[in-house]
């Protein structure tokens, strides 16, 4: 179905992620029993804005044209959520694609939001820090009609981070002539960002290991962790993981890896990445390759870091029982099926990283009353939607025989389902 819906004229949204995700949503359509309308409307985004602006380069002369995105991807929910991430190949259908992830992301965790995401097509270890920011500034200024408190709210993502939406807020703020923090989430606290929102990603998710290791009857003490990416979500991931008492043996980021048999010293290497950006020369364990990285002994793998990264390719070599999905798409639906048939407990992206979002979901409400809540309440809240997310996502599972994803998208969808349902068709 969704090779027809591509040649229906719809080739813009064509990239490798964009068909995962739809082959992803086709499988389950059948499966939720959704109205052919209905996943007729889901398929495709209904709103994407595509820009390109110049930025000067700190040499003065030099003037680079860039693109920009932003997708939104349902308007049903409310307004539409998510981050804005800067890489070297971002582009439409990729955004796109992760903005229907945020929809179920959003639906599967009760937030009153539609997804969305967006991205600007720049290489972020290129650019030094002035020249993010102009280019930030100038890229919310192409999409500031887009955007809005109750229109459509970013946040970070790869590339991006606190002082990037310190950046957005601020140029959006000027625009509108008055103070507007609830624009975007992600912001440092001092300018109404919400404690406990940076770890909240790899924290949410690490949350969800006590009752998957219960479910497959796995001790969580010394469990064997192996960390793919060593950004915002991989570190406090991995941190949370060693917190519990999980020995995490190998973390990676671009410029390689590092293993260690004993376990690694979590709180150590982050500092190590807050002073010099990246893992490399960072003194512990042996060298390791992001591609040997997949077929390390392990109990627990969370890949953390690109889209695509388990690929058919390597989901043989995996040996973890337990896969925790950090990143966004990390998983092809090639090395799904691998998975499934190996009987690899997988929590799919769209539960087990929906942390973020859902702090977010906290950041917003709070900036839109003005009312900061303490540290304690925000992590019980993350914790108690995060885990009720889970059972339920676990008892579809079960009681319909099906994989956690299949599990989760079937409860998201469903949920997003109904409310067009319910709102029906305008005129
Ligand atoms: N970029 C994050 C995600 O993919 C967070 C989105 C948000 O907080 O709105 O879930």
């Amino acid at each position: 179905m969704h090779e027809d819906i591509l040649a229906d004229g719809l080739r813009e949204w064509e990239s490798p992620l964009y068909r995962e995700s739809l082959k992803q949503f086709d499988r389950v359509v059948d499966v939720a029993g959704l109205d052919d309308n209905i996943a007729e409307r889901l398929r495709v985004p209904q709103r994407a804005l595509i820009v390109s602006f110049p930025f000067r380069h700190d040499d003065y002369s030099e003037v680079q044209s860039v693109y920009g995105y932003r997708v939104q991807h349902v308007l049903s929910m409310g307004p539409t959520k998510g981050g804005i991430r800067y890489a070297a190949d971002v582009n439409l259908g990729e955004v796109a694609a992760l903005a229907m992830l945020m929809t179920w992301k959003c639906a599967i965790v009760g937030l009153p939001f539609g997804g969305a995401k967006g991205g600007v097509r720049i290489d972020p270890l290129t650019i030094s820090r002035p020249e993010k920011q102009r280019i930030t500034r100038r890229f919310t200024s192409e999409i500031i009609n887009f955007i809005g408190p109750n229109k459509d709210i970013p946040a970070p993502d790869m590339g991006t981070d606190g002082q990037t939406m310190a950046w957005m807020m601020d140029t959006y703020s000027q625009q509108v002539g008055h103070s507007e923090p609830a624009v975007v989430t992600g912001k440092p606290p001092e300018l109404g960002g919400s404690v406990a929102r940076i770890e909240a990603t790899g924290r949410g998710l690490l949350s969800l290991l006590p009752g998957s290791a219960a479910h497959i009857g796995m001790p969580v003490e010394g469990a064997r962790v192996v960390v793919h990416g060593f950004g915002n979500v991989g570190q406090y991931a991995a941190l949370a993981a060693f917190e519990m008492g999980c020995k995490v043996v190998a973390i990676s980021d671009v410029s390689g890896g590092i293993y260690d048999q004993a376990g690694l010293d979590i709180p150590a290497a982050m500092q190590w990445v807050a002073r010099t950006r990246s893992l490399e020369g960072f003194e512990a364990g042996e060298p390791i390759t992001n591609a040997d990285l997949f077929g390390l002994d392990c109990d627990i793998l969370i890949p953390a870091a690109i889209g695509g990264a388990i690929t058919a390719e390597n989901a043989g070599d995996i040996t973890a029982r337990i896969i925790l999905e950090g990143a966004n798409g990390p998983t092809t639906s090639g090395a799904d099926d691998i998975l499934r048939d190996k009987g690899v407990f997988v929590v799919p992206d769209i539960l087990g990283n929906a942390g973020g979002v859902t702090v977010s979901y906290f950041e917003w409400v709070q900036d839109l009353q003005n009312y900061f809540w303490s540290e304690t309440e925000i992590v019980g809240r993350l914790r108690e939607i995060m885990s009720r997310a889970f059972n339920e996502v676990l008892s579809i599972s079960i009681d319909r025989g099906i994989d956690l994803r299949t599990a989760a998208l079937v409860k998201g969808i469903r949920r997003v389902a109904d409310a067009k349902l319910a709102r029906g068709v305008f005129p």
